[in-house]
């Protein structure tokens, strides 16, 4: 590039961020995903390092990127409210450590690792311990006051508690919106005609900032407490960690995710977090780490955007835009036969992502959807990527998606039900390859190397028709297929052989009838107690079980009284044994009168489930640990209330112990 074609990119790059600033900051309607805005970012930030020349003073990487919109009254933010710097890689976070490192000579520095909660900053007030101001980041220096509306929450305390109240706090933190509430909002919105926010941060962002606080008190919006700005009356706390500890003191609704450590606790608290995000109900976007010791960060200090002794480690990106080029249909294990998009390959969080599930005709009739549309695709987890927004109609008329009229796999056929389209020909060799695939993986029978693709090639070889043949599987059968090895197929057969005797939940769960899976499997084999009993049970017998609806009971019943009943009676026939539900010893009796208290990510439930099944049994959920606590249920990564448990001698259970608790409990 020549000096003029840096100087216009350099230009451009600033207007650009600026727009996108403006749109996303003050309108709460982003124009690009944040990673494209984060892209621009960086190459900003490298145009300025190679030619500082170039660089404004007020320059988009050097001050906050958000702007006190007039409507509101100006609240003035002492000390001011900053950005963070950004780590994108293990290297930069390293990067991080080893300028503080220099800085402060303390190699095992103690960081205080949080989650970055992806909401809007916000800054609240108390006064002798009432709540009188409180105002959004804006940039940095001059937010907007929304006192009014941050007083219509009800997840905010109005009053601080504790007898040693500062004379006067402001506290900062994080105010954002729950997945099931963001989707109640949008189902609202799209019934009263209004446009749906593109994401629960949005969906929180426009709900706080509404001139009329009575609409902002109907949105249910949490807080995330982090920081404090100024604090008189009382010490300032020496750390992170003292902080944490006196905002959960004041009353404050401090989440108990977070956790101090070495940096290399750092980069484990990442990659947890990155993996078990998806179990959060709500949406983080990375995490924050920060020197914990207080007197470290004064020294540290900061440049004009972010604190130096502070960094964002953001998650790769999970979603992107590409082109929809054509539709396939699949036909899964229960018949069900669903669109797949095939895209224009595309790089989403280092991950090349050709196709995408489009679900059902009804998801693409309310997307909008037809084959030519640029559209949004989310990678979530280990989830198959989907198409979540058409961003933009093709020019052609052409392209609609349409149900086909025939099975893809064995052209009987299909039947329309409700938003399903579905093979309903037991031998269609689509369903029965799937339900091969099922059957084995680890949410059947769990039988280990015997991947998807061992079973359509021994399927193809005709070594495999029904779930049965997996019993009757030879050595020879096995080496006969394509770069199998002698070791190899011995594991694939002891593996069988270890599954020949086998729990009736598990054995119920790898049968794949539709609507019943693990919990389920679990709840109707503890009723049933053996096999025999549950092949004979009737719909109402299998309704009165807690839980079992209708369609469970019509397919359970129905299961047995078809196909079900001869694959069963012949895999018993090849030497497999159901054995009985277990009695599984509680570890502490009963739920009903108890109080619980849970921590840490949960992998069954999220943590409204898992309160909302224990004041079903009768027992109590409670948000903070007490004295009064019977069991806390620790999940990954607990924090803060696990600590205080073990203190108060509290009784700490697994997520496992309290599901079989609960499961003795519901089946009294
Ligand atoms: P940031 O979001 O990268 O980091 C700073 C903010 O993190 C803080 O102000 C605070 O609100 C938040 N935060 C969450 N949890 C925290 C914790 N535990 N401790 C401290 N802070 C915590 O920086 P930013 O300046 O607010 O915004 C920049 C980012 O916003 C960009 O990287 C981009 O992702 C997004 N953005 C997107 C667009 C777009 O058009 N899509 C435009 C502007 C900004």
């Amino acid at each position: 590039m020549g000096e003029s074609d840096i100087k216009s990119r350099y230009r451009e790059l600033v207007s650009l961020i600026e727009k996108y600033n403006y749109h996303y900051y003050a309108l709460n309607e982003p124009l690009v995903d944040d990673a494209a805005y984060d892209d621009l970012m960086r190459e900003l930030v490298e145009l300025e390092k190679s030619h500082p020349e170039l660089i404004k003073g007020d320059s988009p990487s050097r001050k906050v990127g958000g702007v006190a919109v007039s409507t509101f009254a100006e609240v003035r933010h002492d000390p001011p409210m900053q950005s963070l710097s950004n780590a994108f890689s293990e290297a930069e976070l390293f990067d991080f450590h080893a300028r503080i490192v220099k800085a402060i000579g303390d190699e095992d520095i103690e960081y205080s690792m949080e989650l970055k909660y992806d909401g809007l900053a916000v800054e609240l007030v108390y006064e002798k311990g009432v709540f009188v101001l409180g105002s959004t980041r804006g940039d940095g220096e001059v937010g907007e006051d929304v006192t009014a509306n941050i007083a219509a929450l009800k997840n905010i305390p109005k009053r601080l508690t504790g007898h040693d109240v500062p004379a006067y706090i402001s506290v900062r933190g994080e105010i954002f919106m729950r997945h099931k509430e963001f989707e109640r909002l949008n189902e609202e919105r799209a019934r009263n005609g209004e446009t749906p926010f593109a994401n629960p941060r949005n969906a929180a962002a426009g709900s706080l900032r509404q001139l009329d606080a009575s609409i902002t008190a109907q949105r249910n919006l949490d807080f995330a407490p982090y920081a404090v700005g100024r604090i008189e009356g009382i010490a300032l706390p020496a750390s992170q960690k003292d902080m944490f500890a006196l905002l959960n003191f004041l009353g404050l609704p401090v989440k108990e995710y977070y956790a101090f450590g070495t940096i290399n606790h750092a980069r484990a608290f990442y990659t947890h977090w990155m993996e078990h995000r998806h179990a959060l109900d709500f949406d983080i976007d990375g995490i924050v780490v920060k020197v914990s010791n207080f007197e470290y960060q004064r020294r540290l200090g900061s440049t004009s955007k972010a604190p130096r002794w502070a960094t964002a480690w953001k998650f790769p990106a999970r979603e992107a835009l590409t082109v929809l080029e054509s539709v396939d249909f699949q036909v899964g294990r229960t018949g069900v036969v669903t669109p797949v998009g095939n895209l224009s390959p595309i790089n989403i969080g280092g991950v090349m992502v050709k196709r995408a599930t489009l679900h059902n005709f009804d998801e693409i009739q309310r997307l909008g959807l037809r084959v030519g549309d640029t559209v949004k695709v989310k990678r979530a987890g280990d989830v198959i990527p989907k198409v979540i927004e058409v961003v933009k109609k093709s020019d052609s008329n052409e392209g609609d998606i349409l149900p086909p009229e025939k099975c893809p796999s064995c052209k009987s056929p299909l039947a329309f039900e409700d938003i399903f389209v579905r093979c309903i020909n037991p031998s269609c060799p689509a369903k029965k390859l799937e339900y091969l695939k099922f059957f084995v993986s680890k949410d059947g029978m769990d039988i280990e190397f015997f991947g998807p693709e061992l079973v359509q090639r021994l399927y193809d070889a005709g070594k495999l028709s029904d779930i049965s043949d997996v019993y009757r599987l030879t050595k020879e059968d096995l080496l006969g297929i394509e770069r199998m090895g002698d070791k190899i197929a011995e594991k694939i057969l002891a593996s069988i052989d270890g599954r020949r005797k086998i729990g009736l939940a598990h054995f119920l769960r790898s049968l794949g009838i539709r609507n019943v899976g693990d919990h389920l499997a679990k709840v109707i084999a503890r009723a049933s107690g053996t096999l025999d009993r549950l092949m004979r049970m009737t719909q109402e017998e299998l309704m009165a079980v807690r839980e079992v609806g209708p369609g469970v009971a019509d397919s359970v019943y129905e299961f047995f009284r078809s196909e079900g009943e001869n694959l069963v009676r012949e895999i018993l026939s090849l030497g497999v044994e159901i054995q009985p539900e277990e009695e599984i010893s509680s570890p502490g009796g009963d739920i009903a009168g108890k109080t619980f208290v849970f921590t840490g990510a949960l992998q069954q439930f999220t943590r409204e489930q898992a309160e909302e099944l224990v004041e079903k049994l009768g027992g109590r959920a409670a948000s903070s640990v007490s004295k009064k606590t019977d069991f806390v249920v620790a999940g990954e990564a607990a924090g803060s209330k696990l600590e205080k448990a073990r203190a108060l001698g509290v009784k700490v259970i697994t997520e496992d112990e309290f599901i079989q608790m609960a499961g003795q409990n519901e089946n009294r």
